[in-house]
C-alpha cells in the first residue's frame, strides 16, 4: 500500500473536460500528473475553434448546475466563477415550435422567473400554467434522491441495493419515457416538448429517454442555464492553466499513440515524442474509440471489440460555425427551433435516414450576450442539427453529398428564424460533420453524446470509473459512469479520483 501520493505517476489520455477536472484533482491530492492530448488546444468537444477574429464554442454552449465544477475549483483552492466568469442567462432559450401536421406553431421564451414562465406558459395553454410549479417541486425531489447515486461509483451489481438506489428506485420508473412523464404535467404537445427536448443533450429522443432525466429541464429552471464569459472552450482553457499552475503537465498536440502492458496491468504511454512510465492511468478520449484504437481486445472480457459494436449509440450532429457582417436584432441568445413533425425527425435520426428539409436545428448567437466572440460589428452563429450516428446511417447517407443539401437547409432555417441574409453577410464558415468527429475527434461512430443512456446502459452498465478490463486504469468523461453532459462528467472525474486515491491507499488525503 502507498502512503504518499508525491512518487504517483498519473498520466491522462486527453484533456476534455473529464481529463482536464481529474488533473486538476490528483494533482490537488499530490499526483505527479500528465495529461496527453492530440489536438493543439485543450477541451476536447468543450473546446473553442477561432477564426478570422471569431470564436466559437465547437460543442458545448449550456454550462448548467456550475455546482460539481465549483467543488472541484474549491478543492484546488478556487473560485470558478472568479477563474472563469459567467453569465446566467434569462431568458434562457427560446424555443420556436413549427407548424405542420402534429404541431402547433408557437414561441416560447423559457425564463426561471417563475411568475413569467407561467405567463409564457399561459399564452400557450392557459390551462397548463398551474403545472409549472408541480413539476419544479416534484423534480426538486427527484434530483435530490438521484444525486448521491450520479456522484458515486457503481462497481458490483450489489451496488444497485444501496440504499440511496433503493430508495429513488419508485422514481425511475422504467417502464415510462421521458415525453409520458412530462405528459404527466402538461396537456399541450408543445409544452411537453419544451420540458423533454433536453433528451437531445443526451443524445436521445425524449420518446426513448428513461423518465429519470426530466431533472434536466428542472436543472435549467432552477439552477440557470449559463454562458461562461469566452465561451465553455474558455472554461477548458482556464482548467488547463490551472493543472500547470498545480504543478502538472498539459502535453497538447502529443496523442498516446500506444499503451504499454504488463500482463493487465497498464505500465507506461508512448507517444511520438516518446516513451512514459506511469503507474496509473485515467483515460478520457472517448471510452469505444479509445478501447478500439489503444488496448488490444484480447485484454478486454467485458468490453470487447465485439460487444462495443453491439452497443447502442447516441446520435451525432451536423454543425456549422459562421461569422456573419452586422448585428442579428431580435435574436436570442440560444434559439431551438424543434421541427413541425418532431417524431418523425426524431424517428429518422434513430434509424440513419437522411433529414426532412424543415428538421430540428439549434442556433447559438452567442454574441448576443458576449461581444468578445467577433470583431466589432459583427456576429458569430453556431449551428446543430441532430444527425443519425455513423453507424445507423451506414449506406443511406454519404457526407461527402448530404454536406451541401445540409449547409441549404440551414440558411433556409436561419431565414425563417429572422436571420436575414446570412449566406451573403458570411466572413468566414466551418462546418463540422459525422465523418469529421470520427475523423478529427476520434468520436466512435461520430455519435457526439457517446454510449446511449438507456437504462440498460447506466449505473452498473455504463463504463465503471475504475475500468474492471485492465489493472491501473480508470475511465472519466461522457462514455462513462454517470453519463454525457458537463456536470456529470465532472463528476465522473471526481468518483474516479476518489477511487483511485483509495486503491492507493492514501484515502484520506483526499
Ligand atoms: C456538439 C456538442 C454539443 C454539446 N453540448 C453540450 C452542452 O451544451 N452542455 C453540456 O453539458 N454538454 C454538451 N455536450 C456533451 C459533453 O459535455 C461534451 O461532449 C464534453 O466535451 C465531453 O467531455 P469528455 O470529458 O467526455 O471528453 P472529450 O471532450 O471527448 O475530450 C476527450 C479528449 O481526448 C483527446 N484524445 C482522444 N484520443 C487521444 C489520444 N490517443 N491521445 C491523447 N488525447 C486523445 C481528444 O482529442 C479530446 O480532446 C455536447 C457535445 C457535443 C459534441
Amino acid at each position: 500500500m502507498v502512503q504518499s501520493a508525491s512518487n504517483q505517476e498519473v498520466a491522462i489520455v486527453g484533456a476534455g473536460p473529464g481529463g482536464l477536472a481529474a488533473a486538476m484533482l490528483l494533482a490537488a491530492r499530490g499526483c505527479k500528473v500528465r495529461v496527453f492530448e492530440r489536438h493543439t488546444t485543450p477541451g476536447g468537444r468543450t473546446s473553442s475553434l477561432e477564426a478570422d477574429g471569431f470564436r466559437w464554442d465547437l460543442g458545448p454552449t449550456f454550462f448548467l448546475y456550475p455546482r460539481i465544477l465549483s467543488e472541484i475549483f474549491a478543492e484546488c483552492g478556487r473560485d470558478l466563477m472568479t477563474e472563469t466568469p459567467m453569465t446566467r442567462l434569462d431568458p434562457q432559450y427560446r424555443l420556436v415550435f413549427g407548424e405542420g401536421p402534429q404541431q402547433r406553431p408557437g414561441v416560447l421564451d423559457a425564463t426561471p422567473n417563475i411568475e413569467r414562465m407561467e405567463a409564457e406558459i399561459a399564452r400557450l395553454s392557459p390551462s397548463d400554467a398551474g403545472a409549472f410549479r408541480r413539476f419544479l417541486v416534484e423534480n426538486r425531489n427527484k434530483l435530490a434522491a438521484f444525486t448521491p447515486i450520479l456522484e458515486s461509483p457503481f462497481y458490483k451489481l450489489t451496488d444497485l441495493l444501496r440504499p440511496e438506489v433503493l430508495r429513488s428506485a419508485h422514481l425511475v420508473r422504467p417502464w415510462r419515457s421521458l415525453y409520458r412523464e412530462v405528459g404527466r404535467y402538461f396537456n399541450d404537445p408543445r409544452l411537453q416538448l419544451a420540458f423533454t427536448f433536453q433528451g437531445k443533450y443526451l443524445g436521445m429522443s425524449p420518446f426513448q429517454c428513461p423518465s429519470l432525466f426530466s431533472i434536466l429541464a428542472f436543472l435549467e429552471y432552477e439552477h440557470g442555464v449559463f454562458h461562461p464569459t469566452g465561451g465553455c472552450g474558455q472554461v477548458s482553457r482556464r482548467m488547463a492553466e490551472i493543472v500547470t499552475e498545480m504543478g502538472g503537465e498539459v502535453r497538447l498536440g502529443e496523442p498516446i499513440e500506444q499503451l504499454r502492458f504488463a500482463g493487465r496491468r497498464v505500465t507506461g504511454v508512448q507517444t511520438a515524442r516518446g516513451e512514459y512510465p506511469v503507474d496509473s492511468l485515467v483515460i478520457n478520449a472517448d471510452f469505444a474509440q479509445t478501447m478500439t484504437e489503444l488496448t488490444p481486445n484480447h485484454l478486454r472480457k467485458r468490453w470487447t471489440d465485439e460487444k462495443l459494436a453491439k452497443k447502442r449509440y447516441s446520435c451525432s450532429t451536423f454543425m456549422m460555425y459562421l461569422g456573419l457582417d452586422g448585428e442579428l436584432p431580435g435574436l436570442a441568445h440560444h434559439t431551438i427551433y424543434l421541427a413541425p413533425d418532431y417524431k418523425k425527425n426524431l424517428t429518422d435520426i434513430e434509424r440513419g435516414n437522411p433529414l426532412d428539409d424543415d428538421c430540428s436545428v439549434y442556433v447559438q448567437a452567442a454574441t448576443q450576450t458576449d461581444a468578445s466572440l467577433a470583431p466589432p460589428g459583427c456576429s458569430s452563429l453556431y449551428v446543430l442539427v441532430p444527425t443519425p450516428n455513423l453507424g445507423v446511417s451506414r449506406g443511406k447517407i454519404d457526407w461527402a453529398t448530404e454536406t451541401p443539401r445540409m449547409r441549404r437547409i440551414v440558411f433556409d432555417q436561419l431565414k425563417e428564424l429572422g436571420v436575414e441574409n446570412a449566406e451573403a453577410r458570411l466572413r468566414t464558415e466551418r462546418i463540422v460533420t459525422p465523418d469529421d468527429w470520427l475523423a478529427q475527434h476520434h468520436i466512435y461512430r461520430g455519435a457526439t453524446f457517446n454510449l446511449a443512456h438507456s437504462l440498460d446502459q447506466m449505473l452498473y452498465w455504463r463504463p465503471h470509473n475504475r475500468f474492471e478490463d485492465l489493472e491501473g486504469v480508470y475511465l472519466v468523461g461522457g462514455g462513462t459512469h454517470p453519463g454525457s453532459g458537463l456536470p456529470t462528467i465532472y463528476s465522473s472525474a471526481r468518483i474516479a479520483c476518489d477511487t483511485l486515491m483509495e486503491d492507493l491507499g492514501i484515502a484520506s488525503a483526499a
